[in-house]
């Protein structure tokens, strides 16, 4: 089979072009000195519909596509990374492979250190000598590239059949010995330059290059031939059916002479047996040069001809010939933002009023997208970019609809809906997804962002006589917040149903702990895509309608408090000191007990280029509602597109982040020695701290103990042992990222570096983690993992951390903070409800147990809460605020 193949690239896709396979087109128009269009849009900073061009290039059949950006006004090497990053985020051109062109080394080798998959450097030559294209053949090898070499050599291109065949020739020698390239990596460019120029020197032009084409196919073995075709009809700009013509029929001959690939417009390119037969036999007289006044009669069809070709090119954008609202529609519906200006501002001439292109279009088109979204045949993030769309074009309306007579406003009836994370919580993606989901179906949003004091959700709540109020938090105080802005509402006799959401919410706390405590509907809503029937349900206007869904909810509520509160009379529970007696015993010797190799704290700028290795990507899609494991869900049948775009867009912005080192990653860590107590406790020597832990309770089966991370550390006058903390936050520098996307209302990019920064907070513990174990604390020097070894977390050592399962009390942080000196030192803040801000960071112990584990506390019994109130010297009822989340 191997030797079957005569070339094999790929994008995201494989290319794989057998001996005997079809010519590979090569798409062009993404050439700043081919194309004007894609030259002003790159000189103009239009990178969107620069990327459409692209995109168009691969609908209409280009299999590679050839970037070029030689123009003395643009920074090659820069946009050359730019718009490779650009591309590497849209799957539906990533699929095919890159042919990266320049005549500057520094362009290629910037574009061949972004570029992803194999692809093809265009070009090098002897030009500068063997050495030098040697030099360059190595490193294009290395970068596993393959490389078009040019017909060229120190004394300028060849231009006769005998300099073609001897450049070429040399070339291949050098190459292959020198260089050590294999033959099939190799494409010969043997130069296709303009016919019917009118001298005489350049009658053969075409022919030579079809007859240096069959030489090198014949004598240098395993070679490839390429050329850029449409520099043949060069003296024939401007008529297009000419140029397709020539095109055709160049290809044509050049491929039996044994042409491989092309650059070429596909979409542009006539097909042979559909060429005009007068025509053509103009053209080959030319291109064969069978005759001498061949050039001169095909210069006077042209001109008899003008312009009449160009009728293909358009296929592509045949919506663009819909009406405005067909338009406006397919626009939002495809999430294509290049051309909404310009369609806003048609609808705006259009309708009377600016405001009716908001209620009509432009809603209908986003109806159409709520309606596929919600029936499963568009995603999250596609409904995002739609967003998008919809939002630049309101913007554009806006201003008129401000300057236009003041009841019009009055016309749109949109529903509003109020959206806070709660004080205390900065966390908002979910938040920021759901807002955007209900914009796209007709909601106005009032986001009041996050650490929302309630008094401040509740006034504007009233002031703007809202339909509905939606509450975010991820950490577990946020409940205990929730459960207190029902209670007020309730106070305060209001009747506005309530939604809740984020990550620790769940139906049984909001039906048990919210619901009861507030006499208006409450509704939990655990992901975006059940925002909108939800609230679509909880403001209709229809009132037996609105009675018979609140009675459901109702019900639904009540069966879920029977049920709870049956399975905790049912669950047997555990005194705290039966649980105590109860512990895990381990063994403390020399091989369980990890000595570090320096106590103290440690403070560490970190490396996001070492970070990013460590990023476990699974959440980052759940962040989107996309549900897979990391990497098969790119493959997946029915979200494995999406993901994959997504996860482009995410590598993209990385790079962007690690270059610019646009977000700063910094971590503070220290080791201390330590014994546990008999009171669950961590006490941590030469300090006045300890660590306060908690012991699950619930009755276990034979041989099973009762969890509590403090049997970890050897009991006092056992042995010395030790015990580590850390705090690290990778999110210094994300609100200036944001802060110009906010000011473009550009959700779907803010989404995307939110979830990307909380990815590498979590790589950063990871990452510190590693060098801990392996450096700091230094207990497994030699530590050999895979990447998806560590991120499955298979070494030595657990880090738990306060606010999860095993340690759910996020007061401990207070004593890592103090510790530590987290915010002197790193500048992460702890809110009243001890989130960490920036909310891109993770902070934790470390246990050097070989047989520590992560559990869940469960719940626990009035007796350890009286007995933590005491430890921690807190009154009763604060402790239960702190724990709620672990008490029944
Ligand atoms: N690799 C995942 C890790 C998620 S869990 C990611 O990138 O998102 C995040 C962190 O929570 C873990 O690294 C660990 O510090 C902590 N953790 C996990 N399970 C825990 C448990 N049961 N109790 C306490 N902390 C836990």
């Amino acid at each position: 089979m191997t030797t079957d193949y005569k070339l094999k690239l790929s994008g995201l896709e494989p290319l794989v072009a057998w001996r005997d396979s079809n010519f590979i087109n090569v798409g062009e128009r993404t050439n700043v000195t081919g194309s004007k269009k894609f030259l002003r849009l790159i000189k103009d900073n239009k990178f969107e519909e620069a990327l459409e061009i692209a995109k168009d290039q691969v609908n209409g059949g280009a299999q590679i596509l050839d970037v070029n950006f030689d123009e003395a006004l643009i920074d090659g090497a820069a946009t050359m990374t730019h718009f490779l990053n650009l591309i590497a985020s849209e799957p539906d051109i990533a699929r095919i492979p890159i042919m990266i062109d320049s005549s500057k080394w520094e362009v290629l080798e910037a574009g061949l250190k972004c570029v992803q998959g194999k692809c093809i450097v265009n070009s090098i030559s002897l030009k500068d000598g063997e050495k030098e294209m040697v030099r360059k053949a190595k490193l294009i090898k290395k970068y596993g590239a393959a490389m078009i070499v040019m017909a060229f050599d120190e004394d300028g291109q060849a231009d006769t059949l005998q300099r073609r065949i001897d450049i070429c020739k040399r070339a291949y020698i050098v190459l292959t010995q020198e260089a050590k390239i294999l033959p099939q990596d190799i494409i010969f460019d043997p130069n296709i330059f303009p016919v019917a120029t009118g001298m005489e020197e350049h009658r053969r032009n075409a022919l030579d290059f079809f007859e240096a084409t069959a030489w090198i196919k014949q004598n240098l073995k395993g070679v490839l031939v390429s050329g850029g075709v449409s520099n043949v009809s060069f003296s024939f700009r401007g008529n297009d059916k000419v140029r397709e013509a020539i095109h055709s029929s160049f290809l044509y001959h050049a491929i039996q002479h044994g042409m491989d690939m092309g650059i070429v417009n596909p979409s542009q390119l006539e097909v042979y047996d559909q060429i005009d037969k007068d025509l053509l036999e103009l053209v080959e007289d030319v291109l064969l040069d069978r005759r001498a006044d061949a050039t001169e009669k095909l210069l006077a069809y042209s001109e008899q001809n003008k312009n009449e070709g160009k009728t293909k090119e358009k296929k592509t954008d045949e919506w663009r010939n819909g009406t405005v609202e067909e338009r406006l529609s397919y626009a939002l519906v495809k999430g294509i933002i290049d051309f909404i200006d310009e369609d806003t501002e048609e609808a705006r001439l259009k309708y009377s009023k600016p405001i009716e292109v908001i209620e009509g279009p432009l809603m209908d088109g986003m109806s159409v997208v709520g309606d596929l979204f919600g029936s499963g045949k568009m995603f999250l993030p596609q409904v995002v970019k739609s967003a998008r769309v919809m939002k630049k074009s309101v913007a554009l309306l806006e201003p008129y609809i401000l300057y236009a007579n003041a009841d019009e406003t009055t016309t749109l009836k949109r529903k509003k809906i109020l959206l806070a994370t709660v004080k205390g919580d900065v966390h908002d993606i979910g938040k920021n997804i759901v807002s955007v989901v209900l914009a796209c179906n007709g909601y106005e949003i009032i986001d009041l962002g996050v650490m929302v004091p309630q008094e401040r959700i509740i006034q504007t709540a009233i002031e703007q006589n809202v339909d509905a109020i939606g509450l975010s938090g991820l950490i577990t105080p946020s409940l205990e917040e929730m459960i207190s802005v029902a209670q007020e509402m309730e106070r305060q006799k209001l009747n506005i149903p309530l939604l809740i959401g984020g990550a620790t919410t769940s139906k049984v706390h909001t039906a048990v702990k919210i619901a009861g405590n507030y006499s208006g509907m409450v509704l939990h809503i655990n992901d975006a895509s059940r925002a909108v029937p939800a609230v679509s349900k909880i403001t209709t206007e229809n009132e037996v309608e609105l009675e018979a869904y609140k009675n459901q909810i109702e019900a639904e509520h009540e069966r879920v408090r029977i049920h709870y509160a049956n399975h905790k009379e049912r669950k047997e529970m555990l005194s705290i000191e039966q649980a105590r007696a109860n512990k895990w015993q381990l063994v403390f010797d020399e091989k369980t007990i990890a000595v570090p190799k320096d106590l103290g704290v440690f403070q560490l700028d970190l490396d996001l280029e070492e970070v990013a290795r460590f990023i476990d990507w699974t959440p980052y899609f759940q962040s989107w509602d996309l549900h897979g494991k990391f990497p098969k869900i790119l493959e997946d049948e029915v979200i494995g597109q999406q993901a994959t775009i997504l996860y482009q867009e995410a590598q993209t912005h990385l790079q962007k982040i690690i270059q610019a080192k646009s977000l700063q990653a910094k971590a503070v860590f220290g080791f201390f020695e330590a014994n546990s107590n008999e009171q669950d406790e961590i006490l941590l020597k030469g300090t006045n701290e300890k660590f306060i832990c908690l012991r699950q309770q619930s009755s276990k089966t034979a041989g099973q103990p009762n969890f509590c991370l403090s049997d970890y550390i050897a009991p006092e006058g056992i042995a010395k042992d030790f015990v580590g903390c850390f705090a690290v936050s990778a999110g210094f520098g994300l609100e200036d990222l944001l802060a110009p996307l906010q000011a473009e209302n550009d959700d779907y990019t803010i989404i995307i570096l939110k979830a990307l920064a909380d990815r590498l907070a979590e790589a950063s513990a990871e990452y510190l983690h590693y060098k801990v174990r392996t450096e700091y604390w230094a207990y497994d020097k030699e530590e050999n993992l895979s990447n998806e070894a560590i991120i499955a977390e298979a070494y030595r050592g657990i880090r738990p951390a306060p606010g999860y399962p095993a340690c759910p009390d996020h007061l401990e942080k207070k004593t890592i903070w103090k510790l530590l000196e987290v915010e002197q030192r790193v500048g992460i803040k702890l809110t009243d409800s001890l989130a960490m801000d920036p909310a891109s960071s993770v902070s934790g112990y470390y246990f050097a147990h070989p047989e520590a584990k992560y559990f869940g506390l469960g719940k626990i019994q009035e007796d350890q809460l009286e007995d933590y109130a005491k430890r921690r010297n807190i009154d009763l009822e604060t402790a239960r605020k702190w724990l709620a989340f672990n008490l029944f």
